[in-house]
């Protein structure tokens, strides 16, 4: 067994043992290097009581709300420039800086995504319903997300991204701006349709959608320079650790066992092969489930 295999850890990767290894950030940095997994959670695996809680999902009644209330969304200049650049403009005081992040998401019609009578809140930075109880993500969440996806990369890298949880493809198209490939996978049938039909006007090469199961990555194209899910479970399943390439990252909602909600967590497999996890802020994502709807 080489010292990349030892150095691995057993599959499923459950939260409360990387809090218990978040924890020993607390003890003298030498003890830290001498983990097999070393983690340096570049701010507190806990979050503090004054941080935000970045909430992508709506509660499903605010969700349902949102979705009787009619609007018309012709004459509302959605595909204008400007409609575009002003969520631009907030997502940078917000403290998104990658240029890759912000040209990708000014590329991108957010309101092709969302259903006609929502269409007018497109631009704002809200989820919203999408059906079948799933919600797209806020774009300030979208956007640190990929942005923590990618900040190792080199800016002309040319990256292979595994999207889990495709929902209505908003955030696939976004990733396949400046990826290479993009490879995304939804378990609810009606939506990997629905991303179809919204995709269908927009130049989308590099992106392919799988129906699927997430929780098993998709081995074919493997392995990713990146991957990203939009559901959160109480671990991150084996495949995706398996399926990430050296230098590669991982970006994912998990259930905190400490908290009792979800934390975002970051895998990073670092050359040689090791794991190297990192827990960031609280988040609340739709649950990643099993098998496919
Ligand atoms: N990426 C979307 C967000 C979709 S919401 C955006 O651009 O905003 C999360 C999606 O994950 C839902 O559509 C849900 O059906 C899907 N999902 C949950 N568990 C999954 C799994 N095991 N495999 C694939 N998709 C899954």
């Amino acid at each position: 067994m080489s010292d990349a295999e030892q150095a691995a850890p057993k599959f499923p990767l459950r939260l409360d043992r990387m809090t218990l290894q978040a924890r020993k950030l607390a003890v003298p940095p030498a003890a830290q290097r001498s983990a097999s997994v070393a983690m340096k959670p570049a701010r507190p695996c806990s979050p503090a009581p004054q941080d935000p809680l970045i909430r992508p999902q709506r509660p499903l009644h605010e969700a349902a709300l949102d979705s009787r209330r009619v609007a018309v969304p012709a004459g509302l200049g959605l595909d204008s420039h400007h409609v575009r650049e002003r969520m631009l403009g907030r997502l940078a005081a917000e403290g998104v800086r990658d240029p890759r992040v912000l040209s990708a998401m000014r590329a991108v019609p957010r309101h092709v995504f969302v259903d006609t009578a929502l269409a007018n809140q497109a631009y704002e930075d809200t989820s919203l319903p999408i059906g079948l109880g799933q919600t797209i993500s806020k774009p300030s969440v979208v956007a640190r997300m990929i942005e923590l996806l990618i900040a190792e990369q080199r800016p002309d890298a040319r990256l292979r991204v595994l999207e889990i949880g495709t929902g209505c493809g908003y955030q696939a198209l976004v990733l396949a701006q400046f990826a290479r490939q993009v490879v995304s996978i939804e378990r609810l049938k009606p939506l990997h349709d629905k991303a179809r039909d919204n995709l269908a006007g927009l130049r989308h090469d590099n992106l392919r959608l799988v129906y699927g199961d997430g929780r098993l990555g998709h081995a074919p194209n493997a392995p990713y320079d990146g991957i990203i899910a939009a559901a959160g479970g109480d671990d991150i399943p084996g495949a995706w650790c398996e399926q990430l390439a050296e230098g590669g990252r991982l970006v994912a909602p998990m259930h905190d066992a400490l908290s009792g909600g979800q934390v975002l967590v970051v895998i990073d497999r670092r050359p040689g092969g090791s794991l190297r996890r990192t827990l960031y802020e609280a988040v609340r994502f739709v649950p990643l489930k099993s098998g496919v709807g």
